[in-house]
């Protein structure tokens, strides 16, 4: 009885491990369903001001996708009750929509997934709503970057841990801000979440070896003050131990020969930002 269970875990634990390579279409349907997460997110960026709701916006977010011939990845997804996980201030990831209105000062994660001719896209991106103070800028700043940073690491030949290496490198040396260990970027294909898991700590040269064909999200969940979270009593909302802020920026990317092919897009949401007087833009040095 017991070594059945204990080989039933562990063929869960191989499937789990199998990299699923792409063809260059599959990657385009990737590319398809990472654009609707795209434009939903562009719809956020245009809706998001102080008074409105994370219901709200998870509903706008909801009929874009649905416009677009896709249904939203993350309902239902273990659970999961909304189309967005949107994480504000304190919460780092995974925050369920609600009613409580949206205020000068707040920083908002807003995660979206979506499945579209059987694939998903997974895209993220924090929002600045009004004056938020300068600090709290720096650290979004700075974790955009660091999801830049590990894109360009992320080409045929390199390792996961190069992409990790290069995020926490950016974050905890040049910035000590703490960078989230429990949570981890992943493969991207007909599942959520596939091998490799990606994280954004580790060493140069080390983990899986990055090859053609294969489709990963890369995001750094990076904290103002320390790397440690818990889970709150929702049983999803992640939020920091010192109740610090923290952002969330993802990108989901097909490895390339000399460059990343970067599958989502947040150019739409960020001129919508700039055309939004609600939002503060983030600086981009990329
Ligand atoms: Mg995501
Ligand atoms: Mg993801």
């Amino acid at each position: 009885m017991k070594k059945e269970s204990l080989s039933v875990k562990w063929g869960l634990l191989y499937l789990q491990r199998m990299i699923h390579y792409k063809s260059a279409e599959e990657i385009e349907l990737i590319r398809e369903s990472c654009l609707v997460v795209s434009a939903a997110l562009t719809r956020v960026a245009e809706i998001l001001r102080p008074g409105v709701t994370g219901l709200e916006i998870d509903q706008a977010a909801e009929e874009v996708i649905r416009d677009h011939g896709a249904i939203p990845g993350f309902k239902g997804h273990q659970g999961f009750p909304a189309t967005l996980c949107i994480s504000r201030n304190e919460c780092v990831v995974h925050g369920i929509p609600n009613e409580i209105p949206f205020k000068d000062g707040d920083i908002v994660s807003v995660d979206c997934g979506s499945i579209k001719e059987e694939f998903y896209g997974d895209s993220a991106f924090t929002f600045a709503i009004g004056d938020v103070n300068k600090a709290t800028m720096k650290l979004l700043d700075t974790t955009n970057e660091s999801l830049y940073l590990g894109i360009e690491q992320a080409v045929e030949g390199n390792r996961v841990g190069d992409i990790a290496y290069a995020i926490q490198q950016h974050c905890e040396r040049n910035h000590a801000y703490g960078v989230v260990r429990e949570l981890v970027g992943h493969g991207v294909g007909k599942s959520l979440h596939e091998a490799p898991e990606v994280p954004n700590y580790g060493r140069r040269g080390s983990g899986a070896k990055l090859k053609l064909g294969m489709v990963i999200a890369i995001e750094p969940m990076v904290n103002l003050g320390v790397k440690q979270v818990m889970q709150s009593n929702d049983g999803w909302t992640i939020l920091t131990k010192d109740r610090k802020p923290s952002a969330h920026y993802e990108h989901t990317i097909a490895i390339g020969k000399d460059r990343a092919d970067i599958l989502s897009n947040h150019t739409g949401i960020e001129n919508a930002i700039k055309n939004n007087p609600n939002l503060k833009e983030i600086s981009k040095k990329n």
